[in-house]
C-alpha cells in the first residue's frame, strides 16, 4: 500500500482556471457560433520582439558549432545574463546587488511555489486576499495549513485583507507570522503597492523577524517612475526580503519561460538550536539539487532584453497592453461600473454590477457578451464582488469586449 501525500486531498476541487474552462468549454459546445473573446487567463497574446526572436536563433546556430557547444548551464545562470539584470534592473534604480545573488529560473510560478520547502514545516505565513493561487496552494500540498473551510480559507493560513477601504494594498498584520507573500504590481486586483506601503512592510517583517516573499511578475507594467520597483529600494529590505520577477509578461515569455529570484547575502533564519543560517545557501543548494537551469537559448534570448532594441521593442509592447487597460478602465467608468487597477498592471479589477456574485457575473458575461473573464471570488474570499479582466489581447478583441460588456451590462 503506497500512501499518497493526503494534503492534496485539502486542496478545493475545481482550483480556478480549469472551472473557468470547464465552463467556457461547455458554453462553447452549446453554443458553436458565438464569437468568444477571452479576458481571463493572464497570458500575453503579442509575439515575440525581433530582437528576442534574433538573438534565440543565433544562440541556437551557435550550439550546432563546435565551439559554440554547450552543455549544462551553470546552476545560477549565465554571467551574461545575471550581469545583464543587476545593471538594467536594479544598479539603474539605486539598488546594488551583486550578481551571485540571483538565481535565474524558468519561471516565477516554481519559485514562487518551490521556496517555500527551504523553509520549516511549522513556519506560519500570511497572504494578501485576494491572492495568485500559487502561493496558498503550494503550502497546502506541503502539509503547512489545516483543511479548508465553508469561507475557502485554510485553517492556519493567516489572510489580510485587500479591499477598497486600503487601496488593495494592505499594510502588516496585528500578529506575528514567519512569512509573507506579497505581488506588486498585483494579480487579481491590478493595483501597485507604494513606498508608504512597503516601508511599513519592511519595517514590519525586521521588528519582526519574518521574511517577504515579493512576488514582482508584473514590475515592468508600473508607469508612474517615482514608484519604487523593487522591495530593494526600500532600506533595510535586504536583511528581510526575497524578490521574484519574470520574462513572461514584461517580455512574452510566457512560452518561452524565463524568469529570476534574488536573494540577498544578508538574509538568515534560524536553526533549531537559535543560529541564523544562511538562506541564499539554502536556496542554492535547493535549486543546485532539484533544477538544471535555464537553456542557452533562453537565456541568450532574456538577455536580448536589456539591448536597446529589446527594450525599445518590449516597453512598446507593455505599452501597447497598458493602452489596452486604460481602455477598459475609461469606457468601464464612463459607462458606470466601478473600476480598480489598470494604471501600473495589465489587470482591471471591477466591481461586478447589479450585486451580482462573482461567479453569476462570470455566467452572464459569458452567455449574454461571449467574453470570459475570471471571477474575483476564485482569488480568495475577498476577492467575492469582484471580477478580473485581463488586457492581454488584441486592440480589436478589446475594443469589442468593452463593447459588448457595456451594452449588456452598463448604465
Ligand atoms: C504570471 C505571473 C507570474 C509569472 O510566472 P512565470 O512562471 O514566470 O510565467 C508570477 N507571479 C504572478 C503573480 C503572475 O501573475
Amino acid at each position: 500500500m503506497t500512501r499518497i501525500n493526503e494534503h492534496y486531498q485539502k486542496l478545493q476541487a475545481g482550483y480556478l482556471f480549469p472551472e473557468i474552462g470547464r465552463r467556457v468549454a461547455a458554453f462553447a459546445k452549446a453554443n458553436p457560433d458565438a464569437p468568444l473573446i477571452r479576458l481571463g487567463i493572464g497570458d500575453v497574446t503579442e509575439p515575440l520582439a525581433p530582437a528576442i526572436v534574433s538573438a534565440m536563433r543565433d544562440a541556437v546556430d551557435e550550439l550546432g558549432t563546435p565551439d559554440g557547444f554547450r552543455g549544462y548551464p551553470p546552476d545560477r545562470g549565465y554571467d551574461f545574463l545575471l550581469d545583464a539584470i543587476a545593471e538594467h534592473d536594479y544598479a539603474a534604480r539605486g539598488v546594488e546587488l551583486s550578481s551571485d545573488e540571483i538565481f535565474v529560473s524558468d519561471g516565477s510560478k516554481c519559485d514562487s511555489g518551490n521556496i517555500q520547502e527551504i523553509f520549516g514545516s511549522e513556519c506560519k505565513f500570511a497572504v494578501t486576499d485576494p491572492v495568485y493561487p500559487v502561493y496558498v496552494d503550494t503550502n497546502v500540498m506541503a502539509g503547512r495549513t489545516g483543511e479548508a473551510q465553508s469561507d475557502g480559507r485554510y485553517a492556519g493560513i493567516t489572510y489580510i485583507a485587500a479591499t477598497e477601504a486600503n487601496g488593495f494594498a494592505p499594510g502588516p498584520p496585528d500578529q506575528r507570522v514567519d512569512l509573507v507573500y506579497l505581488c506588486s504590481p498585483n494579480n487579481p486586483t491590478g493595483t501597485v503597492a507604494d513606498r508608504n506601503v512597503l516601508e511599513q512592510w519592511v519595517g514590519w517583517a525586521r521588528s519582526n523577524d519574518a521574511i517577504l516573499i515579493f512576488d514582482a511578475a508584473y514590475e515592468a507594467f508600473i508607469t508612474d517612475p517615482a514608484l519604487p520597483h523593487s522591495i530593494f529600494e526600500i532600506p533595510g529590505a535586504r536583511e528581510c526580503a526575497i524578490e521574484m520577477r519574470s520574462f513572461s509578461k514584461r517580455a512574452g515569455f510566457t512560452g518561452v519561460r524565463c524568469a529570476y529570484t534574488v536573494i540577498p547575502k544578508e538574509l538568515t533564519g534560524t536553526l533549531p538550536n537559535g543560529e541564523r543560517s544562511s538562506i541564499h545557501s539554502q536556496w542554492a543548494r535547493r535549486q543546485a539539487t532539484k533544477f538544471n537551469g535555464v537553456s542557452y537559448p533562453v537565456q541568450r534570448a532574456a538577455a536580448a532584453v536589456y539591448t536597446p532594441e529589446g527594450k525599445k521593442q518590449t516597453g512598446e509592447q507593455v505599452a501597447f497592453y497598458m493602452e489596452n487597460a486604460r481602455r477598459l478602465r475609461e469606457g468601464l467608468s464612463s459607462a458606470g461600473f466601478t473600476v480598480f487597477g489598470g494604471v501600473h498592471a495589465p489587470y482591471i479589477w471591477m466591481r461586478t454590477p447589479e450585486g451580482l456574485g462573482s461567479w453569476e457575473f462570470f455566467d452572464r458575461l459569458l452567455s449574454e457578451s461571449h467574453v470570459v473573464g475570471t471571477p474575483g471570488a476564485g482569488f480568495g474570499p475577498s476577492g467575492e464582488g469582484y471580477f478580473r479582466l485581463s488586457a492581454f489581447n488584441s486592440r480589436e478583441n478589446v475594443d469589442d469586449a468593452l463593447e459588448r460588456v457595456k451594452t449588456a451590462f452598463g448604465s
